[in-house]
């Protein structure tokens, strides 16, 4: 056998064996679910992960405060939730209905704090979910929150409150939020489905839960080419040139990553999948976190709600932390405001001004002096993320089940903008992950 023969058969050995059952684009919680799942039936598996980290979305500060602080996904928002058991299951200990604690709205017509039940109460001309009960089977999902308070002309009194609760908590502007989409989401949680784990963070969970394929995770490869028109292997390239091949793959990338086209696709990817990146709309959201030398917030205080201010959701990140763990604020910051807080001096402004606001409603004017540190977390600026979470999207129609559908059998599609009901949130974005295993499995079964 002469030299070049002697080269090619061990080339063709070394191809053999990098071929994998299953490439995974993205180690957030979606991709480490399904990798886990799969190596846990046997399947050869790579991830290839574009930053330096897992977890994507689910990140930790250990800085800031003496626990580990959420700079990404923080509440768990659905109980009866398959991530909610692996959470437990993995030693979380999780307040589920956090007792007796209360949501403040600032007072629209004095600067005062309200309690939720007491604003509905006494401004029951604001309460736009009981006027819309009434008219739900008529209501069409293209009615933006924005349109709906404009119908009902409350918009101008109450317009900018509507955005700093629906539009923060939903990651985007109440123009592009569907109002009927927003309800029917509601239809699914009880009221006050909002749990916090107490004795670690998310990262910790999918640490735990995952740990069994981090090793399986290539980082810094940010995959730029899927090419899939070989019936047999599909050819992924990164950016610095090296191609992995596969049978099969599963692409979990924030929908950013598809709508900026980041990863070409050959062949190009069927109309109703490029629709579907299209409309499904992908908000801006960060998160500034604050730490305080006392608490001056009484002990039940579980966020506020601002009337008309840029910092709009703030709540209490130390509600089920006992008083030797640090004192944390979050504020949730979506669209303009959480890009103009990118800037470092417009921040320090912004923050002094937030402050002033919070010791005239608490009314205890050394709070501006109380705060200690803060951090910025900005998901618009994060390479590769490049925005927050997908939000309920006007014109909803099948967007979200035609992005999830697989490919051929051979191309499949998780992370969260592929969970119709459950989008934007940590578990469903691990339901995603639970989804596309069923899928692969099925789609494997002889
Ligand atoms: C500020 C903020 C607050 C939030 N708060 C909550 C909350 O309180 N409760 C809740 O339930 N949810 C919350 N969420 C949402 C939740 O964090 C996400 O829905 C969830 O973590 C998404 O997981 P995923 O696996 O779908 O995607 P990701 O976690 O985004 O994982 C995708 C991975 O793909 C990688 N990637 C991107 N491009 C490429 C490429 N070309 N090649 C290879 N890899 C690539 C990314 O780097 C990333 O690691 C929040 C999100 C944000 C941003």
């Amino acid at each position: 056998m002469d030299l070049n023969q002697q080269l090619n058969n061990i080339s063709l050995k070394q191809g053999e064996e990098d071929i994998y059952d299953l490439i995974v684009i993205g180690s957030g919680i979606s991709g480490l679910a399904t990798a886990h799942n799969l190596v846990n039936n046997n399947y050869k598996v790579k991830i290839l992960e574009a930053r330096s980290v897992y977890g994507g979305r689910i990140s930790k500060n250990e800085n800031l405060a003496n626990f580990a602080v959420e700079t990404g996904g923080e509440e768990i928002h659905l109980r009866k939730s398959a991530y909610f058991q692996l959470a437990q299951s993995m030693g979380a200990e999780i307040i589920s209905e956090i007792k007796h604690s209360v949501y403040f709205i600032e007072h629209p017509e004095k600067e005062e704090m309200i309690t939720e039940d007491d604003f509905f109460e006494q401004f029951p001309q604001y309460d736009i979910w009981e006027i819309a009960e009434k008219e739900y089977d008529q209501l069409s999902f293209d009615v933006s929150i924005k349109d709906y308070l404009e119908q009902k002309n409350i918009y101008q009194q109450c317009g900018k409150f509507y955005q700093n609760l629906l539009g923060t908590e939903n990651g985007t502007l109440i123009s592009k939020i569907s109002w009927k989409g927003v309800q029917e989401y509601d239809k699914l949680v009880e009221k006050s489905d909002h749990s916090m784990i107490t004795n670690m963070s998310h990262y910790d969970v999918i640490t735990k839960a995952f740990g069994d394929v981090l090793h399986l995770i290539e980082y810094n490869s940010p995959v730029s080419k899927i090419d899939y028109s070989d019936q047999k292997l599909i050819k992924v390239t990164i950016k610095d040139g090296r191609i992995f091949q596969a049978k099969q793959a599963l692409i979990t990338v924030p929908i950013s990553q598809l709508k900026n086209n980041s990863i070409e696709f050959v062949p190009a990817l069927p109309q109703n999948k490029l629709d579907a990146i299209k409309t499904i709309n992908f908000g801006t959201s960060g998160k500034l976190q604050y730490r305080f030398k006392e608490r001056f917030w009484p002990e039940n205080f579980n966020s506020i709600i601002l009337w008309d201010h840029d910092f709009g959701m703030t709540w209490n990140s130390s509600i089920c932390k006992d008083k030797s763990k640090s004192n944390i604020l979050t504020t949730l910051l979506v669209e303009d405001v959480a890009n103009k807080v990118e800037d470092e001096q417009v921040r320090k402004q912004l923050i002094s001004t937030f402050l002033k606001k919070l010791a005239k409603l608490f009314k205890n004017e050394k709070i501006p002096e109380l705060l200690e540190d803060h951090i910025y977390t900005g998901y618009s600026t994060k390479e590769y993320i490049e925005g927050g979470y997908t939000t309920p999207n006007l014109h909803w129609t099948k967007e979200r089940k035609d992005l999830a559908e697989p490919l051929q059998n051979r191309l499949f599609f998780g992370g969260e903008a592929t969970s119709i009901l459950n989008h934007s949130t940590i578990h469903g974005a691990y339901e995603s992950g639970l989804v596309q295993t069923e899928n692969i499995l099925l789609s494997n079964k002889k």
